[in-house]
């Protein structure tokens, strides 16, 4: 018996994004595909395995425990652990495998440690805070980070990335700045690596507006499960065959009722009907991650039509006025995010009225309902 809040997840839409970034890169451009919060809210194993299976070189994710469950769950590519490198996490990440990127010389020894008990070299990534102002090491210290890496036995630098802050505004000068000082490491490690190094900077937004900063790698997320880092306002947005939304949100029809005019409706009376009100219920609140703060504010689709949510947002139960909406019945299919009939609500505009971002509202609706991938 399934929950009747489903969220849907288009494998087709999904490889259809990852070729769109493939497009956007050079054929010699290995692609990380980031699959860290359960990708975005999508489901990290079956994402996984669609995004490798369309040629993702490698898999992107915050902790060992993830990637750990990647690993069991049959990937072999590699799979980079961006910011769970402590000394304690460092033996299970060897021993799954999965590449380590470090910001400092913390986890070094315990990882070398690993490595010897696992009779390997472990490859480790530098990652160099080229001015996100976060995780990582600046670039003064980028050159004591690389001498010490060279001086553990079991350990070899395979590559160095970075983040940048704002790429997804493109009138910034910072990110200029931090190509220039991505640049200035590499040019450091010129000669000073045994291997090549694999460098990496790009996000979405560097992907697919800093062609000088695809180097070896780009390392996409937003723009996998469809949507442009700056949101409906981007070049990308209006784009014939571009970036295709991969998840879809509905509920079901529980109730339909008419209430006179006048009628408080739900906690605290947050509404009060002005005109002889026709209500459809559905069982959706937040606790589904359709959260209080689009009380009174949201729409929704039905019968292929928008809908205004009245009242105040409960835990389980969501009020919308369907009063012009005469043929609406129980069971009838009610989309909070994605299509129905010609219309469509994207996240980016559920993100507007939640005063957030589109990557927020994902993560929020894919992580808590039942979803399915079709
Ligand atoms: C999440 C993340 C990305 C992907 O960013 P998008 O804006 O979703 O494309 C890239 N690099 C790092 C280090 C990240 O943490």
């Amino acid at each position: 018996m399934k929950s009747l809040n489903q969220v849907e997840i288009s494998a087709a839409a999904l490889r259809h994004n990852f070729r769109f970034c493939r497009s956007a890169v050079q054929a010699k451009t290995r692609i990380m595909a980031m699959v860290k919060a359960d990708a975005y809210g999508h489901g990290m194993i079956d994402c996984a395995r669609i995004l490798v299976d369309e040629g993702a070189y490698a898999l992107g994710v915050a902790e060992v425990v993830e990637g750990v469950a990647l690993r069991k769950a049959g990937c072999t590519v590699p799979v980079y652990v961006m910011a769970g490198i402590i000394p304690e996490t460092a033996e299970t990440a060897a021993a799954y495998d999965l590449t380590p990127v470090v910001g400092d010389a913390t986890s070094l020894s315990a990882l070398n440690r690993a490595g010897k008990k696992q009779a390997c070299h472990i490859g480790v990534h530098i990652k160099l805070d080229a001015g996100m102002g976060r995780l990582g090491t600046l670039p003064v210290d980028f050159p004591l980070l690389v001498e010490k890496i060279s001086g553990f036995e079991f350990l070899f630098l395979e590559g160095v990335l970075a983040h940048f802050p704002v790429a997804d505004d493109r009138e910034s000068k910072t990110t200029k700045e931090v190509v220039a000082l991505f640049n200035e490491a590499i040019s450091y490690l010129e000669g000073r690596c045994q291997h090549k190094c694999i460098a990496h900077l790009s996000n979405s937004a560097g992907l697919f507006y800093e062609p000088e900063a695809h180097f070896d790698m780009v390392r996409p997320g937003i723009s996998l499960y469809g949507y442009a880092p700056d949101g409906h306002k981007s070049v990308l947005a209006g784009k014939k065959d571009g970036l295709r939304p991969v998840m879809r949100c509905t509920s079901r029809v529980i109730q339909v009722r008419t209430v006179p005019e006048g009628t408080g409706l739900g906690y605290s009376h947050l509404y009060t009907t002005r005109r002889k009100t026709r209500l459809a219920l559905i069982p959706v609140g937040y606790e589904d991650g359709y959260l209080r703060i689009l009380t009174n504010k949201a729409q929704v689709l039905i019968s292929g039509r928008r809908a205004s949510v009245i009242g105040r947002i409960s835990m389980n139960l969501t009020m919308i006025d369907i009063t012009d909406l005469p043929f609406v019945k129980v069971n009838d299919e009610v989309v909070l995010l994605g299509e129905q009939g010609k219309e469509r609500i994207t996240a980016d505009e559920i993100a507007e009225w939640m005063g957030t971002i589109h990557y927020e509202v994902l993560c929020l609706f894919g992580r808590m309902n039942n979803r399915v991938l079709v």
